[in-house]
Order: C-alpha cells, then structure tokens, then sequence
C-alpha cells in the first residue's frame, strides 16, 4: 500500500523507533505516548483493520499477542499491561493498518473507557 504511513514505516521508508521485528511482524514506540510504556505490534503486510483480517491471518494474530507479554516486561511493564486494538470508524482507528497498542508502565493505568 503506497501511502499507508504504517507500510511505510515496515518498509523502512519513514523512520520509527523500534523494538521488534521478524519476517512478519514489527513492533515499535507510539509516537505519542499515552503511559510510560506504549508501543505497537503489527504485521508488515497491509491489513487495513482487525475488521479486515480472515482465518489466514490467525497465526499472525495469535504471534502479536504472544509476543506482547514479553516484550511489555523489556520494555519497562513487568506487572500487566493493555492491549488496544482499534477498529474502524467506531473504534475510533486513525492509521489504518492493523496495529495493537501495548501500553503499560509502573503503575496502573486508568479506566478503560472514560464515563
Ligand atoms: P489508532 O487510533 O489505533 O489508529 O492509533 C494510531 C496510533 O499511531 C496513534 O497512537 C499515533 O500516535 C500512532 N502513530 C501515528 N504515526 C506514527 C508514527 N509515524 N510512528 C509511530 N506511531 C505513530
Ligand atoms: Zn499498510
């Protein structure tokens, strides 16, 4: 995908600061940091949404959230951490390329949705 900003970060075209990488997956820093720990896990190949993805993409699934506890513990979260997987226009997703926030820290984060 030409202008997804997400393939262009997995093809090396925009840099990013990262923490993982595989033949099939990366993982790297938010940005924007909304805790102290806060990255994303994705697959390289371009699936626009969870919404989008099909029983084939089931290993590639199971292997982002497999590799998140480990990753959450390097990167400073030892004690639990949330993983976000916005989807499409109710689930609030801007970049769309299917990514999963990990986001953690020391402390407990706050609610899970605001009231
Ligand atoms: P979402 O609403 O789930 O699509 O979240 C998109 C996330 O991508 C936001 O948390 C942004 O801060 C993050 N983001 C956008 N551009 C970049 C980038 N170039 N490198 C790292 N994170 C990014
Ligand atoms: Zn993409």
């Amino acid at each position: 995908m030409d202008n997804c900003i997400f393939c262009k970060i997995a093809r090396g075209e925009i840099p990013s600061k990262k923490i993982y990488e595989d033949e099939e997956i990366l993982g790297f820093h938010d940005i924007n940091p909304q805790a102290p720990v806060h990255f994303m896990l994705m697959p390289k190949k371009h699936i626009a949404s969870l919404a989008d993805a099909t029983m084939e993409d089931a290993g590639m699934l199971g292997r982002l959230l497999a590799l998140s506890g480990r990753l959450a513990r390097e990167q400073g979260s030892p004690d639990g951490y949330r993983t976000i997987i916005n989807t499409g226009r109710i689930g609030r997703q801007d970049v769309m390329h299917l990514h999963v926030h990990v986001i953690g820290g020391s402390e407990p984060l706050g609610r899970m949705l605001p009231k």
